[in-house]
């Protein structure tokens, strides 16, 4: 754990009272034994491509159930993790799960690109891409297997150091995408110069987007602007019909959210996409 690091976390430990200190203190000190003994798992969530009708990506989330505090979620054992210093563990195990995933799929002739959520501490050093890079070599897989996902807001913290990370997987082949795009502070003269493929609007922008102009207006400048500047636009947590129709409308590449598919587990994915891409006839 570096300095940086403990005195964060410490000052997060600070914050809360007696009873989540200790919950968030179980958390860590558990997390390195749970990754060992198989508590921790991968679900992929689906993107449905909005124009051809087809599912050619999924993203890979994270889940686990713990043996002491039962299941924990992302949203509350990430930030921790990156917090304690520690997310590069799980971010390494992540990796290496999606691209042995990615060789029992190239064995099948299941073609669907995994997405791996990264934190700003694995792009801040060179060793994470490279062992991306020197994994896929390994393994006898394209780069098309994998692309990268960081949040705006992480993206924003240390833009130099991690554009230079993304330049160099990008140059490998492997795509990068802007998540949760708009909660971040991104200024929108830096935006042409970062080195991505794609923008995940948030799910937050789609409160009220069916009834209130105003909210409609947002997402729309939204979609245009990250199209104009040649990304390609997911918008996550796509839950109606009628936001559905409108984000087609508006010209949306891929929606992700649970109107399409839930997160699930790769067996059932697996059939999801066979039923899918089954030969005529
Ligand atoms: P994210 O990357 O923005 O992932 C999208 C989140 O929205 C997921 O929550 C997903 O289950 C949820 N979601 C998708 N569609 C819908 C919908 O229609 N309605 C609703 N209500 N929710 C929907 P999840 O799996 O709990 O993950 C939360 C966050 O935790 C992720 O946000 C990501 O930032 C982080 N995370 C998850 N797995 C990993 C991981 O392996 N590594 C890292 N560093 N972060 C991860
Ligand atoms: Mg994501
Ligand atoms: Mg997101
Ligand atoms: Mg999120």
């Amino acid at each position: 754990v570096r300095a940086k690091s403990a005195s964060n976390y410490i000052a997060a430990y600070q914050e809360g009272d007696d009873r989540s200190q200790h919950r968030q203190l179980t958390i860590v000190s558990c997390f390195p034994k749970a990754l060992e003994q198989n508590e921790l798992y991968l679900v992929f969530q689906p993107k449905y491509n909005l124009a051809s009708g087809d599912c050619t990506h999924a993203e890979a989330l994270i889940r686990w159930d713990s043996s002491v505090l039962g299941s924990i979620s992302p949203g509350e054992f990430i930030p921790l993790l990156e917090c304690a210093g520690m997310i590069s563990l799980l971010s390494q195990w992540v990796i290496d799960q999606v691209l042995l995933q990615q060789v029992r799929w190239q064995e099948s002739d299941i073609r669907l690109q995994l997405a791996i959520n990264l934190a700003i501490d694995d792009l801040s050093e060179k060793q994470l891409s490279e062992r991306i890079i020197t994994r896929l070599k390994r393994h006898g897989l394209g780069a098309q297997v994998l692309s990268i996902e960081i949040t705006e807001s992480q993206l924003m913290t240390d833009m130099v150091r991690t554009v230079a990370v993304l330049n160099r997987l990008k140059r490998a082949g492997v795509k990068v995408a802007i998540d949760d795009f708009g909660t971040g502070h991104s200024s929108l003269a830096y935006l042409k110069h970062l080195p991505v493929d794609e923008v995940k609007i948030d799910r937050a922008f789609l409160t009220g987007v069916e009834s209130d102009p105003r909210a409609q207006h947002i997402v729309r400048s939204a979609v245009d602007l990250a199209k104009g500047l040649d990304f390609s636009v997911t918008v996550e947590g796509v839950e109606q019909m009628s936001v559905f129709k409108l984000l087609q409308e508006m010209g949306v590449d891929k929606i992700q959210g649970d109107i399409y598919a839930k997160p699930m587990r790769a067996p059932e994915l697996e059939m999801h996409w066979r039923k899918l891409n089954q030969p005529l006839g």
